[in-house]
């Protein structure tokens, strides 16, 4: 039996070898970033032990004096970021994000209307049998946007038809959410939010994953488009510390600060809230330039792929205007497999389904398809020479059946060119250095 010191020394042992696997790999899951040191120095505050409960200026503890000055800050940044009337840093999460929008414009029974999984919908957004956020813990009902997939984007003409029979039968969709996990083209919010307007739905859009690209102008606006809310992860695409937020009107001001607190949050970590702030503040300065070589990183990511034999999806249409890439594996075996087989060679991706996975049999275990995202790559300095690279490498363990220890060595001898964090004001530390203050 392990000694309580023993079982204490094998948490940090465990932790460098994750910080020295990462510094060694390349990671390109969609859904993840690696913020500035600025920002990883925040998150080891005094922040992180505090209670904030309420509004900064109203707040139900003491010991608030700085921190609502940094909370004031942060909501002032992010309204300036994405030109909002109203901002909520408050909610920890993506989903937490979500489930207070929900709770702000819906009652139980409501119907939402969003994407499936398998078409690149959230499991916030999921049907009660399924277990999504929106189904089993709020009681709403979900109907699916209907996707072309061919374009790889929801169907207006079909959406519209849908919002009409829905109305038509006394059930009209009380929330329309756009965004996805699979969110390469952007959503036609200026097609549909006056066919969900007029039956009365509030339009949402769920920014989690495009963030960033929206703040650094490189991505549709949805707030102009004619969404009325909008939630994000701060995270993805948007390079601060896991966390969450809500964009909106001042008209939903009131009713989206009750839904977060007290209906969402007590503590709202406020380590991150600071972070979050440090990054609002990055990308004001080098936002634009950061999203715009994530855009041109993930087209090119996507045509050395497709060169080398890969059926990335979307071709006829330049692939993604995003972060993300989905790709159709079938021809090379499945997805789950082909994520364990990259992962062994350092590349880190995840198995993703593709639209008609389920229809044909598939399921999220070994789906059809692998998703890959530029984020991080982007954030390490590479471009779009070093996505010719990592195709290369994807290419020798796929096609070539290359030994993955020999490509594995090969990505952390090209990994050693990347260990700064870019588009950020300080870089003193590498990006996956193991930072020890016991
Ligand atoms: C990741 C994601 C979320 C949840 O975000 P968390 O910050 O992980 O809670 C919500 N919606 C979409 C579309 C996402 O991809």
């Amino acid at each position: 039996m392990p000694t309580p010191r023993e079982e204490y020394d094998q948490v940090f042992n465990l932790l460098e070898q994750h910080h020295k696997w990462f510094k060694e790999s390349i990671p390109l899951i969609a859904s993840e970033n690696i913020p500035s040191p600025a920002v990883r120095e925040t998150m080891a505050t005094d922040f992180g032990n505090r209670y904030a409960e309420g509004w900064p200026g109203e707040r139900v503890y003491a010991g608030c004096r700085f921190i609502d000055k940094v909370e004031f800050k942060c909501i002032e940044l992010m309204k300036k970021l994405y030109d909002a009337e109203f901002v909520d840093v408050r909610p920890i999460s993506g989903v937490v994000a979500n489930l207070a929008v929900y709770t702000a414009f819906t009652e139980p029974n409501d119907i939402l209307m969003a994407l499936s999984i398998p078409c690149g919908g959230h499991i916030t957004s999921g049907k009660k049998e399924l277990g999504g956020t929106a189904g089993a813990v709020k009681g709403l009902v979900v109907e699916y946007l209907p996707l072309d997939y061919k374009e790889l984007n929801i169907d207006v003409d079909k959406t519209k038809k849908k919002i009409q029979e829905l109305a038509a039968k006394g059930k009209p969709p009380k929330f329309a959410m756009f965004g996805a996990s699979v969110f390469p083209f952007p959503h036609p919010v200026r097609d549909l939010a006056e066919a969900f307007h007029s039956v009365g739905a509030t339009v949402g859009y769920d920014a989690a994953h495009v963030a960033g690209l929206i703040a650094g102008k490189q991505f549709q606006d949805p707030l102009r488009e004619g969404a009325d809310v909008a939630s994000l992860s701060t995270h993805k695409t948007f390079f601060g510390p896991q966390h969450g937020s809500i964009l909106s009107w001042e008209k939903h001001a009131e009713k989206l600060k009750k839904a977060t607190f007290p209906g969402m949050v007590s503590n709202h970590h406020l380590h991150a809230v600071a972070g979050l702030t440090v990054a609002c503040a990055e990308m004001l300065e080098f936002g634009k330039e950061y999203a715009s070589q994530i855009v041109k990183n993930a087209k090119a990511l996507a045509q050395a792929l497709y060169e080398r034999g890969f059926e990335v999806l979307a071709a006829h249409k330049g692939f993604t205007e995003s972060h993300v890439i989905l790709i159709d594996i079938t021809k090379h075996g499945d997805g789950g497999t082909i994520e364990e087989t990259l992962e062994k060679a350092n590349i880190i991706i995840n198995r993703n389904l593709l639209p008609w996975d389920i229809k044909e049999g598939r399921h999220f275990m070994h789906p059809g398809g692998i998703r890959m995202g530029v984020s991080e790559v982007t954030r390490l300095g590479m471009k779009e020479s070093e996505m010719k690279e990592i195709a290369e490498f994807v290419k020798r363990v796929i096609i070539d059946a290359a030994p993955l220890d020999k490509v594995a060595a090969d990505v952390a001898e090209f990994r050693k060119g990347y260990q700064k964090v870019h588009y950020c004001f300080e870089n003193a530390t590498e990006a996956y250095k193991y930072v020890r203050i016991r």
